[in-house]
């Protein structure tokens, strides 16, 4: 499977019992099937927090408007549901397969941080992407509200301050 922003060969690993794709030491972004996304609410938040920061390079990103493929279904464009290059973050969704590709370079950044500070630029960076995220599902096919929940679990999922965010 191939990354859908930057083409390197993603690495599939299973990490509590949750299959997932990274693009691991390129742009750093994840690729989560939606037979994931059962497992994925049942877990803890927090719990695929070293997902989020995992090895990235700098620049290798190529962020070219909404036009990314499925790496699953190949022949798909990925919708995009949240997209920033000031918080270099990307969400997209294949309303295809319903796969996600979750790229949250912006939030492992705020890992950084003092934890004084960290926990309110979570919170922001987090209300910031949710708000946007739902004005911007248009799904043609789907349930939103089931989309909207099964990637706020994802992201609880990733974030070391996943309980603290709604
Ligand atoms: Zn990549
Ligand atoms: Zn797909």
């Amino acid at each position: 499977m191939k990354c859908p922003a930057c083409h390197s060969e993603l690495d599939v690993s299973s990490f509590a019992g949750i299959k997932i794709a990274a693009c691991r030491k390129e742009c750093g972004g994840l690729w989560i099937d939606r037979f994931q996304f059962k497992k994925i609410q049942a877990l803890k938040p927090g719990i695929g927090k070293s997902l989020l920061m995992i090895e990235r390079s700098e620049g290798i990103k190529i962020y070219r408007g909404a036009e990314h493929i499925c790496p699953s279904c190949e022949n798909t464009l990925l919708h995009r549901h949240f997209f920033s290059a000031d918080q270099d973050t990307e969400i997209n969704q294949c309303s295809k397969c319903r796969g996600f590709w979750i790229d949250l370079a912006g939030l492992a950044k705020l890992q950084s941080l003092p934890t004084n500070q960290r926990e309110r630029a979570v919170t922001k960076y987090f209300t910031n992407i949710i708000e946007k995220k739902i004005s911007n599902m248009r799904l043609l096919h789907d349930d939103m509200a089931q989309q909207a929940k099964v990637l706020a679990a994802i992201l609880r999922f990733l974030c070391p301050e996943g309980e603290e965010t709604k």
